[in-house]
């Protein structure tokens, strides 16, 4: 009988691809193993067989042969990984390549004809005593280099200082070539040293993962507060497999997360510690490594693809880390031993993956991962997502509260702002209150330090004629540019495109362009008029490109007194100093077109006021907004977390949005306008026939329509609880199907994503 295998290929088809296995193969084409087929015209792909099988595939056309195995010894990849993988093709209806992309480093998935995407071990070269320096101390070293030689000599006395040689003749410290050359900084002198084989070069594989040589240190003491719920999760955890941390900011989260990592680890069991941003993630990282040293590695996307391959190595070898501080996609990791997962900051929209594909919401696959694993999950945030406290409410999570914080420390007091009013009677300075600049000051003067957030980079949000209300675009995309005064450029916030500003305006000749809106960089300018003494920087994504890390050490550091940011200072960071922190405009937090904004907007407002007043005393948060009656406001001020969840919650049951239902957005793009909304049409009267057409909402247009010269149209199903995702995109696939089949998608690409945020 013969043998079939059912691969993953890197290709965007919602589909795993059947082959023959020939039977020189069948010992290694297993489950897991990376194999190259034949594809296409002349194409070889290297894809992972899924499972193999005796089913004759039904549809006549001839069944290809798998080429090769790559995996001789055993499969790549673990059978949990290949689980987690077809579970997120099916809840998070991705397609299997993409799953499979964004799971396997390039370096461990070589196609053939192209080699770029090989890994390269990382060689170097080191320098050890050559054969004239054999029998140490016991050579007459001036034999060999006579007495002028005064350059070489020092290099030599450098190399043995170096490599310890006068202690260990025999096993000299490993001194890389680079070092050498460094300390002695004559390249002529190693090189007649190397030459006259004194010294001799020698190469070794060393990797790229950082080696952690200090010390550890015991976590600190918890307080009892701290204690209780320790013990709390842990009690939880005997009869639940995910618990949810409910602790109000700087109630010292971390500090139990460490406890509970060190006592999964001495039990044996691997930990994975995910966060929604890596880029801030340095401090986080310190206060971990102090604990556990060697034992953890950090993964993101943004790593290179070599130091991803050399994860996955370490981690399917046999020392594996034992604590992975990692972003999303850090689930897709090989973990052998998996036996606790933290999601920090659990409510935060960047664990779900919007673009490109895979769409999948880290948070949640990585609660699908333990679970199949038989680990457990903690969630931590101060200001949890709806559907995880509705979750802990009706109790299929345990819900641990934390509402002291450490030290007892006041929560910051919080005060509203009109703005409206106080610009009509001229109070206002440019963006600022009286209040708030009173605040500043004083927080200045005490030696203490201030954080400003907006929401938006860049100098003004648009370029506008006042005159006849032209607006300047970008040319790919259907989006006004945002100001950047610092480059006098106007950039797409979408394509990243740099346009100059023009000094007329092309539509009526108007020479009074101006400004309207304003970001972070304004803020900026507005700060040094107004403090002129104190030292200001900038956190954003623009900002950053010096680094995160010197930016946010600088401010940790005391040597700046003002940090202005986006959402990027309301992650999880931890100031001592802070006094005071200002809300510029929450209007704009607010009014998002969006169904989730009044729970964005809370949990924004939350995670920002709580970097006030972390480590001594109370701080003060100001709140600048026209709007100072919300209700959302309201419950900010009073940290009223049950209110805002009673409240949301009632307003999406009357509105049937999550998580009172599901939904999936449905997304058709193409370069040609006409063939875009006529396939957004056609797709939404068979889906309407599908899934009934009050299930079905639009076609619309986004916000931003167009996006790299490709117009975007969107489709939503709102489904009901009972159907799962599996069973929606089941349906999809068969509306798709059939507007295909009347050639109603011909030039347009359409997309899913199952919960979009
Ligand atoms: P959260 O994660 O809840 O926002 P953190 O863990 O960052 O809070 O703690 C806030 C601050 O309090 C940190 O600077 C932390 O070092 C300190 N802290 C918290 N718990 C303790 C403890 N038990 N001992 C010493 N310092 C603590
Ligand atoms: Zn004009
Ligand atoms: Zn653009």
């Amino acid at each position: 009988m013969s043998l079939y295998a059912d691969i993953m290929l890197p290709v965007p088809l919602n589909q795993l691809f059947c082959y023959l296995v020939p039977g020189t193969l069948e010992h290694s084409a297993v489950p897991g193993a990376r194999v190259y087929v034949p594809f296409g015209k002349g194409r070889r792909l290297t894809g992972i067989i899924v499972r193999t099988h005796t089913d004759k595939p039904a549809d006549g056309h001839t069944i290809k042969e798998i080429l090769g195995v790559l995996d001789p010894d055993g499969p790549s990849v673990l059978p949990s990984q290949l689980r987690l993988m077809e579970w997120m093709t099916g809840y998070c209806m991705c397609n299997p390549g993409d799953v499979m992309k964004a799971s396997v480093p390039a370096g461990l998935r070589p196609d053939s004809g192209s080699n770029e995407h090989t890994y390269k071990p990382r060689i170097e070269v080191f320098v050890k005593p050559g054969a004239k320096l054999k029998g140490y101390p016991d050579v007459d070293l001036e034999q060999h280099l006579g007495k002028t030689a005064v350059r070489q000599k020092e290099t030599l006395q450098k190399y043995i200082e170096l490599s310890d040689l006068d202690e260990n003749p025999q096993n000299p410290a490993p001194v890389t070539k680079k070092t050498l050359a460094d300390a002695c900084k004559s390249a002529s002198a190693l090189k007649a040293l190397l030459d006259n084989g004194l010294l001799e070069c020698y190469e070794l594989e060393t990797g790229r993962l950082p080696q952690f040589n200090g010390h550890t240190q015991e976590p600190t003491a918890l307080s009892p507060a701290q204690e209780r719920a320790l013990n709390d999760i842990r009690k939880c955890f005997k009869s639940k497999n995910v618990c949810l941390l409910h602790g109000v900011t700087s109630s010292g989260k971390t500090e139990i997360y460490i406890h509970l990592i060190k006592e999964h680890i001495a039990k044996g069991g691997q930990v994975l510690y995910l966060l929604p941003e890596i880029a801030l993630t340095t401090q986080i990282m310190h206060r971990l490594q102090k604990v556990f040293g060697g034992d953890m590695c950090v993964y993101h996307s943004r790593c290179s693809d070599n130091i991803r391959v050399e994860v996955w190595n370490r981690l399917a070898g046999p020392n594996p880390y034992k604590l992975i501080l990692g972003a999303r996609s850090a689930v897709m990791l090989p973990l052998q031993n998996l036996s606790l997962v933290i999601v920090d900051e659990e409510h935060e929209p960047n664990f779900k993956q919007e673009e490109p594909a895979p769409r999948y919401q880290g948070r949640n696959t990585a609660i699908m991962l333990a679970s199949m694993l038989g680990a457990k999950t903690l969630l931590g945030s101060a200001t949890p997502s709806l559907e995880s406290y509705s979750n802990a409410i009706n109790g299929k999570y345990g819900l641990v509260t934390l509402t002291e914080r450490f030290r007892n420390i006041k929560l910051p007091r919080i005060e509203i702002v009109d703005t409206a009013t106080l610009r009509r009677k001229k109070y206002m300075k440019g963006l600022f209150s009286p209040i708030l600049t009173q605040h500043i000051q004083e927080a200045l003067q005490n030696g203490r330090q201030a954080i400003l957030f907006h929401n938006r980079r860049g100098y003004a949000g648009t370029v506008e004629c006042p005159d006849c209300g032209w607006v300047q675009k970008c040319d790919r995309c259907d989006v006004s540019l945002t100001f950047h005064k610092s480059t006098d450029t106007a950039t797409c916030h979408y394509c990243g495109q740099n346009y100059r500003v023009p000094v007329v305006c092309p539509e009526c000749g108007s020479k009074s362009l101006r400004g309207r809106g304003f970001g972070t960089e304004r803020i900026q300018e507005e700060v040094a008029n107004l403090f002129p003494k104190a030292r200001v920087a900038r956190l954003d994504l623009d900002s950053a490109k010096g680094g995160y890390e010197s930016i946010i050490n600088d401010f940790q550091e005391g040597r700046t007194d003002i940090l202005i940011g986006t959402q990027m200072v309301s992650k999880g960071l931890d100031f001592g100093g802070v006094s005071v922190v200002g809300i510029l405009d929450a209007d704009s937090i607010m009014n998002y077109p969006d169904f989730r904004a009044t729970e964005r907007a809370f949990q924004l407002m939350g995670q920002v006021a709580g970097r006030a007043g972390r480590k001594d005393r109370q701080g003060t948060v100001i709140i600048q907004t026209r709007q100072p009656q919300a209700p959302v406001l309201d419950m900010v001020c009073r940290n009223d977390y049950s209110g805002f969840f009673n409240e949301q919650m009632q307003e999406r049951k009357t509105f049937n949005y999550p998580p009172y239902s599901r939904l999936t957005l449905v997304t058709i793009k193409g370069t040609d306008l006409n063939s875009v909304q006529s396939a957004a049409a056609m797709l939404a009267v068979s889906l309407a026939e599908l899934f009934g057409s009050q299930r079905v909402l639009g076609p619309d247009a986004p916000a931003v329509p167009k996006v790299q010269y490709r117009h975007i149209r969107r489709i939503m199903i709102k489904t009901g609880l009972e159907q799962t995702y599996v069973s929606v995109r089941t349906q999809i696939n068969e509306a798709v199907n059939r507007v295909a089949s009347k050639n109603g998608l011909n030039g347009v690409t359409v997309a899913f994503d199952a919960d979009p945020m």
